[in-house]
C-alpha cells in the first residue's frame, strides 16, 4: 500500500531532463532552491540501469509506466511533485544490493521509500533515478518473548507490528499518528516518535541492531540482540534518523517491554491556551509521568469541530489528552488522578475521563486525523514539528500568535506538548504563499532561540534542509558533509536531503 497525499498533482519531467523543480514547491522556493545538486541522469544512463536491472530482477519488481511513477514522485509532505525515471520494488537484500551496486556503476541516483507518509519530503527523488520502494519487505520475521526482541523487515506497517507484539503481552511503544499507513523502516529512517514518547521515547532506544546495504551496495550488520551492546562506535544510532541517506535499512532488530497491564485516559479543556500551557508544565511537579500530554489549541479545535460537530465541549479554548498506564487500573487511574488533579488547580473547565474503549477511540480518533483534517481546511498547509523545552511552550505560543496575525495567515498548533514537541501549522491560500514562507522561517528561528530545535521527529528531508543552519554551527555541518562523503563518495543515496546545498564549507 501506498499513502500518497490526493491533494497533490504529479508533475512528470522528461527523463534524462535536468532537475527543475515544479510549480508547487509550498515552503521550498524562497527558502532554498536546487541549485548544486545533482543533475538528473541521462536518458542513455537511465535506460542502461533498466537493462542492467533487468538481469537480476524479476519484471514485475521493475516499474516504468508513467501512472504508475507518479505514485512515488509524491509523499505527505507539500514539497511537490518530483518523478522518478525507474521505481524498484524490492523483495530481499540481495535485491537492494544489486540496485545500489548498478545505480554505481551508472551514476543514477536512488531514493529509498517506505510507504511515502513522511511530511519533510525525505522520500522524493529530487534528482530523478530510482525509487527504491521497501514495501514488498515486509516479512514479521520473530517475536522472541525470552529475548524480548521482534526482528522485522522494513516494509512491516508499524501499527501491524505493534498488534502483533501485544498479542503476545509485550510492547512496542513508538507511536507515530501515522502507524496504520507508515512503514518500520521509514520510522528508523526518521528516528519517529509520537504521544508515547513522553513516557517511553521515540524510536531510536528501540533499535538493537540493523542490517543495512551502504550507499556503495556493501551489506553490513551493526548494533546487536542484546540491551547492552558498547564494542565500537555506535553506527546502529547513525543509521537511525539518517533519512535514507547513508543506507538502505533492510531488518530491524527491536527492543520490546511488557506490555502495561491498564491505561487510563482522560480529556482535560481549558479556557485558553495559556491556561492549557502552563498545566503542561506544572504536571509534571506532581511526580506523575504521562505516557501521552497532548496539546490543541483553539485554532486546532475548530477545525475538529467543523468535521466532528458536538464531539468536544464548546466553552473550551484548548485542551489536552491525558492518558496514563500502569500494571493495574489502580494505579493508572491514581495517576490519571493526580495529574488531572493540578489540571484543574491550573484552572481546567473540566475533565472527562473515558470509561471504556470506545470513549477512548472517541477522544483519540480526531487527534489522529487531525494532520487530514488541517489539509483539508486550506488551499495550502505547510506543516512543521519544531521542539522547544516545555518551560517556554506559553512564549512561543504567544510568539507564534503574533506572527500570525501580522502575516494574516492562519496557525493551528497541536502536538506532543508534554515533551514540547509542537506541529506548528501553517494555513494559507495562493496569495499568501510568500507569508507563509516568512512565517514558516520566523518559527525556525524561534524555536531555536528558545534552544529548542526545527525538527522533533518528522525529520529534515528537503523541506527543513535550508533551515539547518540555524542549530549547527558551519564545522558541524562541514562534519556532516564529510560523513556522508565518507559513506556515499558518489553522492548517489537520497541526494538533496539533510544538508544544504549551498552555504557550507567543507
Ligand atoms: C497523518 C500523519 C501523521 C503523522 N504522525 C507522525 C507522528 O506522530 N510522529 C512521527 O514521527 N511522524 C509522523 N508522521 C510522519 C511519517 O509517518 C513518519 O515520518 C514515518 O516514519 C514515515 O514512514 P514511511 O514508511 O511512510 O516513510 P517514507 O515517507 O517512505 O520515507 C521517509 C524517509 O525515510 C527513508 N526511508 C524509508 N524507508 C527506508 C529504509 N528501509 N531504509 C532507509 N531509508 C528509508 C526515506 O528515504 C525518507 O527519507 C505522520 C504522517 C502522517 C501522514
Amino acid at each position: 500500500m501506498q499513502a500518497s497525499d490526493p491533494k497533490k498533482t504529479a508533475t512528470h519531467l522528461p527523463q534524462g531532463s535536468s532537475a527543475s523543480p515544479s510549480t508547487d514547491l509550498n515552503g521550498l522556493d524562497g527558502l532554498d532552491g536546487l541549485d548544486g545538486l545533482r543533475p538528473r541522469p541521462s536518458a542513455a544512463a537511465v535506460e542502461a540501469t533498466r537493462r542492467a536491472l533487468n538481469g537480476v530482477l524479476k519484471d514485475t519488481q521493475i516499474v516504468t509506466d508513467a501512472d504508475a511513477l507518479e505514485v512515488y514522485a509524491t509523499d505527505w509532505s507539500s514539497a511537490g511533485a518530483f518523478p522518478p525515471d525507474l521505481v524498484v520494488k524490492a523483495e530481499s537484500t540481495s535485491d537492494v544490493v544489486h540496485v545500489l551496486q548498478i545505480a554505481n556503476t551508472h551514476g543514477v541516483p536512488v531514493t529509498p521509500r517506505g510507504l511515502g507518509t513522511g511530511k519533510a519530503g525525505g522520500a522524493l527523488p529530487l534528482a530523478g533515478g530510482i525509487v527504491l520502494s521497501l514495501e514488498r519487505m515486509s516479512r514479521l520475521i520473530e517475536i522472541n518473548p525470552a529475548d524480548m526482541v521482534a526482528v522485522v523487515e522494513p516494509g512491516l506497517i508499524t501499527g501491524d507490528l505493534m498488534s502483533a507484539v501485544e498479542d503476545v503481552g509485550l510492547f512496542y511503544p513508538p507511536d507515530p499518528n501515522s502507524f496504520a499507513i507508515c512503514s518500520i523502516g521509514g520510522n528508523v529512517a526518521c528516528n519517529a516518535g509520537g504521544p508515547r514518547a513522553l513516557k517511553y521515547g521515540v524510536t531510536r532506544p528501540y533499535v538493537l541492531g540493523l542490517q543495512v546495504v551502504l550507499p556503495t551496495g556493501e551489506r553490513i550488520e551493526v548494533g546487536a540482540r542484546t540491551l547492552k551492546h558498547v564494542a565500537g562506535y555506535d553506527l546502529t544510532g547513525l543509521i537511525v534518523g539518517s533519512e535514507g541517506t547513508l543506507g538502505v535499512i533492510t531488518e530491524i532488530t527491536l527492543r520490546l517491554v511488557p506490555k502495561p497491564g491498564a491505561v487510563e485516559t482522560a480529556l482535560v479543556t481549558f479556557k485558553d491556551t495559556h491556561a492549557a500551557s502552563l498545566a503542561i508544565t506544572r504536571v509534571f511537579g506532581a511526580g506523575v509521568l504521562p505516557r501521552t500530554l497532548e496539546f490543541l489549541d483553539h485554532h486546532a479545535l475548530s477545525a475538529i469541530r467543523a468535521k466532528t460537530p458536538g464531539r468536544f465541549p464548546e466553552n473550551a479554548g484548548a485542551l489536552l489528552i491525558l492518558e496514563t498506564d500502569g500494571p493495574s487500573h489502580e494505579r493508572a487511574f491514581e495517576d490519571l488522578s493526580r495529574a488531572a488533579e493540578v489540571c484543574s488547580d491550573q484552572g481546567a473547565l473540566d475533565v472527562l475521563v473515558a470509561q471504556d474503549e470506545m470513549q477512548r477511540t472517541r477522544i483519540w480518533e480526531p487527534r489522529r486525523v487531525l494532520s487530514m483534517t488541517l489539509t483539508e481546511s486550506a488551499p495550502h498547509k505547510i506543516s512543521e514539528d519544531i521542539v522547544v523545552p516545555r518551560s517556554a511552550i506559553a512564549t512561543f505560543l504567544e510568539r507564534v500568535y503574533a506572527l500570525s496575525t501580522d502575516n494574516d495567515v492562519r496557525v493551528a498548533t497541536y502536538g506532543h506538548a508534554g515533551d514540547g514537541n509542537l506541529h506548528v501549522n501553517v494555513l494559507f491560500d495562493d496569495a499568501h504563499k510568500q507569508a507563509a514562507d516568512r512565517t514558516v522561517a520566523a518559527i525556525m528561528a524561534i524555536a531555536v532561540e528558545l534552544r529548542g530545535t526545527i525538527s522533533g521527529e518528522h525529520g529534515v528531508g528537503l523541506l527543513k534542509r535550508a533551515f539547518m543552519p540555524l542549530e549547527h554551527a558551519p564545522p558541524v555541518l562541514a562534519l556532516q558533509r564529510r560523513l556522508k562523503k565518507t559513506l556515499d563518495p558518489q553522492d548517489i543515496l537520497n541526494p538533496g536531503k539533510i544538508l544544504p546545498l549551498r552555504g557550507v564549507t567543507e
